[in-house]
Order: structure tokens, then sequence, then C-alpha cells
């Protein structure tokens, strides 16, 4: 495993990092789970992301219960404020982060985070109460650092602007199939010491390969499952997974599998400083893992761009 810094922060974070949105404490089974998080501290991965609302606090009480007997310093913890946790509970006022943030550090059993993310943009609370209620976070060492998730160029300019903790991270949904952030947000960013950390690099998993055109989804895959495919339903169609199909040769070559090549896509601009991957199974971990280190060359990126044209 091979380890960035976290933007201008002092956070060695290896660059690929698990996720726990729709799996723990929500759609894999416990054991599962658990095998999953030690997987990825076997192969070297110390940056686990949550969130408050992931199954409503079930995925950060999941990771509080298996990281309880991991020290502390062996892994570097990041969750995020936002979305509803109940009808009266959500946003990002200063009553809303002080209140939630406690709640995650119990749920997760630890006296700080690494990182605080806030989730969206909240356009009802001022920023600059936003902001204050952050640095307040900061100061009293409930976080190290904070961050933000799909924030626009103008939202991260105009908390740039304010007083108090800056900002370290963005986390945008980017992967082959999403490349919205490549243009404004990575630049931006990179000039003022914000790391990206990745949200779906494989697209949920149709970056694997998996989903053939055509044909119904595997039976133990996201996209049939109940509980987590919702958020795949409708979103890509037969032309985007005969796309993918065209990436797996290329793979090949490389002597790598079709989600690692995914993985390094991603991982090859400097402005990203981790991954953050999915996995409901612990060999997908490693398989992932192994991305880490690919190098892509020009040659290999032009291919890769022409099969998806
Ligand atoms: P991925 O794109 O990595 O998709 C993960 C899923 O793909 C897995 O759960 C698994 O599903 C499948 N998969 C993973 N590896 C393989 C493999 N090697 N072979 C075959 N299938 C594989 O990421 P997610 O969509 O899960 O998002 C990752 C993390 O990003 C989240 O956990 C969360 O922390 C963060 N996130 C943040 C958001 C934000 O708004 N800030 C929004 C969404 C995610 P299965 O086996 O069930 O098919």
């Amino acid at each position: 495993m091979r380890y960035r810094k976290l933007g201008r922060s002092d956070l060695t974070v290896s660059e690929i990092a698990l996720g726990s949105w729709l799996t723990y404490g929500g759609g894999v089974p416990r054991e599962r789970a658990e095998a999953c998080v030690r997987r990825a501290l076997e192969v070297g991965i110390n940056f686990i992301d949550t969130a408050n609302v992931y199954a409503l606090g079930a995925a950060e009480s999941f990771l509080g219960e298996v990281l309880q007997d991991v020290p502390r310093d062996r892994y570097v913890l990041a969750t995020k404020v936002f979305f509803p946790m109940s009808p009266q509970d959500s946003g990002l006022s200063a009553a809303q982060i002080g209140k939630q943030l406690d709640a995650s550090l119990r749920r997760l059993r630890v006296d700080h985070v690494d990182l605080y993310q806030c989730h969206r943009y909240d356009p009802r609370t001022p920023l600059e109460e936003t902001m204050a209620a952050l640095t307040r976070a900061v100061e009293q060492g409930k976080t190290r650092y904070i961050g933000f998730s799909e924030w626009s160029p103008d939202q991260i300019r105009a908390a740039l602007a304010l007083p108090g903790a800056r900002f370290v991270s963005s986390q945008p949904q980017y992967s082959l199939l999403w490349r919205n952030p490549e243009p404004e947000v990575f630049p931006l960013c990179a000039r003022e010491g914000i790391g990206q950390i990745v949200w779906s690099p494989l697209a949920q998993g149709v970056l694997s390969g998996k989903y053939l055109p055509g044909r119904s989804p595997p039976p133990d895959s996201r996209a049939a499952s109940a509980q987590m495919g919702g958020f795949l339903q409708g979103r890509f169609d037969d032309r985007v997974y005969a796309g993918v199909q065209r990436l797996k040769p290329i793979a090949q070559e490389l002597g790598v599998t079709l989600p690692q090549l995914a993985i390094a896509w991603v991982l090859r601009r400097p402005e990203v400083s981790a991954a953050i991957i999915g996995a409901s199974r612990p060999e997908q971990v490693e398989e992932n893992a192994g991305a880490s280190g690919v190098k892509l060359d020009a040659e290999v990126l032009a291919r890769v761009d022409a099969a998806l044209a």
C-alpha cells in the first residue's frame, strides 16, 4: 500500500480508503463486514470513511465496535454531517454540528475523529455560522481537520475567505464514468492545499465489469440487492456496460484486474489523496488494494478513453 498526504494536513493516508455507505451496519452481514475491515487493516489501509447518516448511525456504531481493539493511531477516521438523522436533525447549524459530532464520537467510541466533513452544502445556515462551529470543533480537539463533500467552486471559495479552520479535503464523486470535478474543483482545491478523497471510484461496482449488457445483474451484486441497490437503479444502461467490457482487454494486457485499472485511473491524478472504495467481501478489499502503485501511461489512458467514448 502506498500513502499520500491529505491536502495541506499532516495526515498520511493510504491511497485506498475503506468506505461504509450502504454496506456496514447495513446490507452486508455483520461477520462479513467485520472481515472486510480486518482485511483492510491487514493490507495497509489506514483510512476509514463513514457518516452519521449511513444506516442512521449503525455504520458508525459498527466501526466503533470493530475498531475498539485497534490502537487509535493506526487508523485515520473520517465522518460527516448534514443529512437528516431525524425530522428535526439535519443541516450544518452550530447546534447540529455540536450535537451530531458528539453523537458520532459516542458511536465510534473515540474522543476525536481526524476529519469531520460537511456531507453537502447547507443553504439554510449562514456559512459564517457553519465555519465558526467547525473551527470550535477543531479547537475542542473533537476533530483534527475539516472537509466538505460536493460543494461548488463558489461555495468552496466563500468558505476559504472566512477566518478560522481551513478545509483540507474535498469528497467528490469521481470515476471513469463521472469526471465532473476535473475542470474546476480539482485545480481550485490544489491551489488551496485541499486533497480529493473520491467516492464510488468503481461507480458502485459497475466498473468491475460484472454487469453485462442484456443480462440481469449477478444475484450477489449491489444492483440485485433490495437493501443496497436503490442508488444504482436506472443510473446506467447497456451502452455503459458494453463500454466497460471494452476495458477488459486493456486491464488484461497490463496484468491487472478491471477494478484495479479503474481505481488506478482515479489515483493517476496527483490532486487525489485517496480513492474511497466500498466492499461487500474481504476478497474485494484485497483485490482493490492491489490498485495502489499501478501506473498507467499516456497510451493506456488514451485507449481507456477510446473504449468508453
Ligand atoms: P465503489 O464504487 O467502490 O463500489 C463498491 C461496491 O462495488 C462494493 O460494495 C461491491 O458491491 C462492488 N465491488 C467492489 N469491489 C469489487 C470487485 N473487486 N469486484 C466486483 N465488485 C466489487 O464505492 P461505493 O459506491 O461503495 O462508495 C465508496 C465510499 O464512498 C462509500 O462507502 C462512502 O464512504 C463514500 N461515499 C460518499 C458519498 C458522499 O456523498 N460523500 C456518496 C457515496 C459514497 P457488491 O459486491 O455488492 O456488488
